[in-house]
């Protein structure tokens, strides 16, 4: 943190102000670039706003602060403050460098200090924020203290009090050090959501101090989390909350964002909580100027030109770049320009060391540093001291990112420039000709599925992991994804206790298969140089990205990929120095599952549902880097990928279609370039990037029965921006038609309907037939006279599987046979049945049992089976409730029984006992229709459990005895004995049957005891 009432740092010796509107006239007027300068505006300065606390703070942390040089509190941190004292959540939503972390710093100094023993836990979303706000926090924490905010020792005595405590618990974080925070937590612990996940929750009875005192948690940088990152956390604060309260907290939520149109919104989803939200910002503000400029040549020359000239009139610059690439050219360009730029400019990107980065800000900060070109990985948190000019080049993706970038540059007191430089992509196009939407439209909504049923199905793993899930608190917590918990045990990887209603995870420490960035199977990528995986990535970006001869980047770098292992999940890559990047060709088709939401906005029918997307990627392209030629199309062997997830669509009434045609404009071209024009502009509803969506166009979908353009969430489960286009769709049309319009190009081209991920090689596309068909679709009256024909009956495929699958309800008794049973009523219809001449509902059950004369050690191991010899099988038959025992002698009898019977039931029966059996004749045992207990359960449980376990834990008795004895009792020719026992083991076999017939699952016991119930659909 550092003091926002600031001293100023360097003096101009002309007024700031007016020297920086001399150098906006002189670019306009310049040769260089007065002719593609198409936008000035001027954001004017704000004062400073005050305001005093309701009640005043501590005085030592009134004089800590008073150190600082901070006298008083902007309005916005002392209305938020105020809140939080009072017991609210509040949310502070504010741009860069307006003070927003003294708003959660105070009040946990102030409540460690007041409060000995409580906790706060602090989460940022990356390593470099936590580091700056430790600093920050350390040192504030040390000024309090030499005023005398000290946290009482023990004995309460004075001064063996110490200052409040922070410390950070990351991935970087030693073993030693872990174990000494763990033992004793600091009073603040700052970590990330990955860390949470996987450190703190899933160990949470080794952070016991820390969740009973939990009092309070920081979540900084809320709008970060979008997409699946966000689905991730609003499960991990969930899975957090959970926790707490076991051990009798519940914390306060404090969290900051940055400037989006729905921050309350976004904070209630993420945690659950309703949020205070203060967005009215106290701090004060320089002028700022903006300019956009549509370079006729390479954006790239302009930006480097424009950096120089920047740096020769004297400011302080920085340049952001959209690749790490272009971030290195810049700067080496520049160096190549001038030996005079030499160690007064610098490049930044991620990964660079840790060191390095720090390094550089620190030169940023104070001043040794006049220009820095940077990723986006300098747009957040760091403070980087008085910047003046900013170039963005590139359009940065959204409007939140673009005002956090200009937030980087200008102070208080230094006026600021940023020139917006575009690339001929349709984003940026759309700007420079309607540059007032991004000044006053507003800012981007940030939204992810908190419903996507494949990350809420990993999170209930975890959490079922953590504490067993409940019906009665959990039904709560979880809502409607609380019936995922029934599917899981139905797959076997919940188990619920025998009374019913809990549910615990069978897997220990599911959380380390969830990783928080990414969804659903994950593949390692592995660098083959170096040894080590340098990454995960999902399924659908796997096949898209790193398919075998991909160029894949990962934090800039580029890498080659050799292979990619679908059965290992393992891609090797090797890294790589390419002038080529390559895009997947192939063909897709989706198939609607459920229909969630439907609508008619400004005449055009659009649609919201669960779809299926079905993709064959056949092939890729390579690409120049600069300049997009094609190098080249190479095969690919890959099976399809099947994913499903949520999208929406619109269908397209017969008669656009004919006036299309009519007018001689290819329909097909049509509504694909206005899909991928769509997809372009998606960005402006939400905060997303184009690889995020993807989009199907049909001429006539099977299902619809007519024409229809799908944009779908590229995600397994959905993360929300379908649902968010399905709102804004008449407003989206309204945009892409303006898009198109203002396009000056004839038949297309890259900023306007060109797509580079296009899987159909940009083909065909015909613009004017896509304005011709938004356009029409936008006069109202078209659709309305299609208005009877406009909702067309679905045909859904009748294995569009309705989800949630139902849950199979614990089946009615249909015959009691345990202690005597009625002949007559027959078991329910065997699952596999006899090649006919079974009476319906008198089908032959029989339940056996075989003991043998030898051991597997005497016939030379376990594949010897049909050596062990027939020392005496038992049947059971259900019809007649009889007992049945078959001597050696009587083989061919008890065969020919099995044979006849519509269905056999055995424990281990497949794999044991037709094993024995074989060794007796040439007849084909296939034809016996067995059913395996045994086989069942370890399909479920990926273990074999004994028959005697399994009895013990499910009806409450024993095997009478075991083979071995059974082995004994044979030499010692006692017959009778084995033939009670293994009567005994068919009646065992029977009731363990029977028990999951009418209940829907068995019992068993896992490696503590526990009783579990196991799922079985024994029919
Ligand atoms: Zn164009
Ligand atoms: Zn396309």
């Amino acid at each position: 943190m550092k003091p926002q009432a600031r001293v100023r740092t360097e003096v101009r010796e002309q007024d700031p102000g007016s020297a920086l509107l001399s150098f906006i006239e002189r670019i306009k007027r310049s040769e260089k670039f007065g002719g593609d300068v198409v936008f000035v505006d001027t954001v004017p300065a704000r004062e400073a706003s005050y305001a005093e606390l309701s009640a005043p703070l501590p005085p030592a942390l009134e004089l800590a602060l008073r150190d600082q040089g901070i006298d008083s509190l902007y309005s916005h941190q002392a209305e938020a403050i105020d809140r939080i004292r009072s017991g609210e959540d509040v949310l502070t939503v504010t741009p860069t460098a307006s003070g927003k972390s003294l708003v959660y710093l105070l009040p946990t100094l102030e409540t460690a200090l007041s409060r000995p023993g409580s906790r706060a836990l602090y989460l940022f979303p990356y390593k470099a924020l936590a580091q700056d706000q430790l600093q920050g926090m350390t040192a504030l924490a040390a000024a309090a203290a030499r005023h005398g905010g000290v946290v009482p020792g023990l004995d309460g005595l004075p001064g063996t009090g110490r200052p409040v405590t922070a410390a950070i618990y990351d991935g970087d974080t030693p073993d030693s050090r872990r174990r000494k925070i763990k033992a004793e937590p600091p009073d603040i612990v700052i970590t990330n959501p990955d860390m949470l996940h996987l450190g703190i929750l899933a160990h949470h009875r080794d952070w016991r101090l820390l969740f009973e005192n939990l009092a309070c948690v920081v979540v900084d940088e809320l709008h970060v989390y979008r997409g699946i990152f966000g689905s991730h956390l609003h499960h991990v604060l969930r899975r957090l909350l959970r926790v707490a309260e076991h051990y009798g907290s519940r914390p306060r939520f404090i969290a900051s964002s940055a400037t989006i149109a729905n921050p309350g919104g976004l904070g209630e989803a993420l945690t659950g909580r309703r949020f205070s939200v203060v967005d009215r910002n106290g701090a004060p503000r320089a002028a700022r100027h903006l300019m956009f400029l549509n370079p006729g040549s390479s954006p790239y020359t302009a930006a480097t030109q424009l950096f120089a000239w920047s740096l020769d009139e004297g400011y302080r610059a920085i340049a952001f770049t959209k690749a790490r690439k272009i971030t290195e050219l810049l700067h080496s360009w520049l160096l190549q320009a001038s030996t005079r730029y030499t160690g007064r400019v610098s490049a930044y990107r991620s990964g660079y060391l840790p060191e390095e980065r720090r390094e550089i800000e620190r030169r940023l900060f104070d001043g040794s540093l006049q220009g820095v070109i940077s990723t986006s990985a300098l747009e957040l948190g760091v403070d980087i001291g008085g910047l003046d000019v900013c170039l963005l080049v590139g359009y940065p993706g959204s409007v939140v990112s673009t005002w956090q970038r200009i937030g980087r540059v200008g102070r208080e007191d230094r006026p600021s420039l940023t020139v917006l430089i575009a690339m001929p992509d349709a984003l940026d196009q759309y700007f420079m000709a309607h540059p007032g939407d991004l000044l006053k439209r507003g800012f981007e909504e940030v939204v992810f599925d908190p419903d996507n049923p494949v990350i809420a199905r990993a999170h209930l793993l975890c959490a079922g992991a953590e504490l067993p899930l409940e019906e009665t608190r959990d039904r709560e917590v979880y809502g409607r994804l609380f019936s995922l918990v029934h599917d899981l045990e139905r797959e076997g990887t919940l188990a619920r206790d025998a009374e019913g209603s809990r549910w615990f995870t069978l897997r220990r420490r599911p959380q380390r298969d969830v990783f928080l960035r990414s969804i659903g199977a994950t593949y390692s990528i592995v660098d083959e140089q170096a040894g080590r995986v340098i990454g995960t990535i999902d399924a659908v970006r796997a096949f898209h990205q790193t398919h075998t001869g991909a160029v894949y980047l990962h934090h800039g770098q580029q890498y080659l990929v050799r292979e990619l292992e679908i059965e290992a999940r393992r891609i090797s890559v090797i890294p790589a120095d390419i002038e080529y990047y390559t895009e997947v060709r192939g063909e897709k088709e989706t198939e609607i599952l459920e229909v969630l939401r439907e609508k008619r906005d400004s005449g055009i029918d659009v649609r919201l549902g669960r779809i299926l997307v079905t993709e064959r990627l056949t092939g890729y392209e390579k690409r120049r880097l600069f300049g997009r030629d094609r190098l080249g199309l190479f095969d690919l062997d890959l099976p399809p990928l099947t994913f499903e997830t949520v999208g929406l669509w619109i269908t397209l009434p017969d008669a656009i279609r004919d006036r299309i045609v009519a007018g001689e404009g290819h329909f097909m071209g049509g509504i694909h370039a206005l899909e991928h024009a769509m997809i372009s502009l998606f960005p402006l509803l939400a905060i997303c990037d184009r690889g995020d969506i993807g989009g199907i166009s049909y001429p006539q979908h099977p299902q619809i029965g007519r024409s229809a353009i799908f944009i779908y969430d590229g995600y397994p489960g959905g993360v929300g921006l379908a649902a968010r286009g399905f709102e804004e769709m008449a407003d989206l049309l309204r945009r892409t038609v303006a898009l198109l319009r203002a396009c000056p190009c004839d038949a297309g081209c890259p900023s306007c309907i060109q797509s580079p991920k296009c899987g159909n090689g940009n083909n065909p596309l015909d613009k004017r037939a896509a304005i011709d068909i938004a356009g029409f679709l936008l006069e109202a009256g078209t659709a309305t006279e299609d208005a009877g024909a406009g909702r067309p009956a679905l045909r859904m495929a009748p294995r569009a599987v309705t989800m949630p699958r139902p849950v199979t309800p614990p089946r009615a008794a249909p015959i009691r046979l345990m202690g005597g049973g009625t002949e007559n009523e027959p078991l329910p219809t065997p699952v596999r049945r006899g090649a006919g001449g079974s009476v319906p509902g008198r089908e032959v059950t029989l339940f056996l049992d075989v003991e043998t004369q030898k051991s597997a050690e005497e016939v030379g191991g376990w594949q010897n089976i049909p050596d062990m010899k027939l020392a005496l099988a038992v049947t059971y038959n259900a019809i007649s409730s009889q007992f049945k025992t078959y001597h050696e002698k009587d083989v061919e009898r008890l065969l020919l029984d099995l044979v006849m019977a519509d269905r056999v039931i055995g424990y281990n029966i497949d794999r044991f006992d037709m094993s024995v059996l074989k060794g007796y004749t040439q007849l084909d045992l296939s034809r016996v229709h067995t059913f395996d207990l045994l086989a069942d359960i370890y399909r479920k449980l990926g273990f074999r459990l004994k028959l005697g376990d399994l009895a013990e834990a499910t009806l409450g008795i024993g095997k009478s005895a075991d083979g071995l004895q059974s082995l004994k009792w044979w030499k010692e020719g006692r017959v009778d004995l084995i033939e009670q026992y293994c009567r005994r083991d068919v009646e065992v076999t029977r009731d363990v049957y029977l028990f999951g017939n009418r209940n829907g699952y068995v019992l068993y016991r896992d490696r503590d005891g526990k009783q579990l119930r196991l799922p079985v659909e024994w029919k």
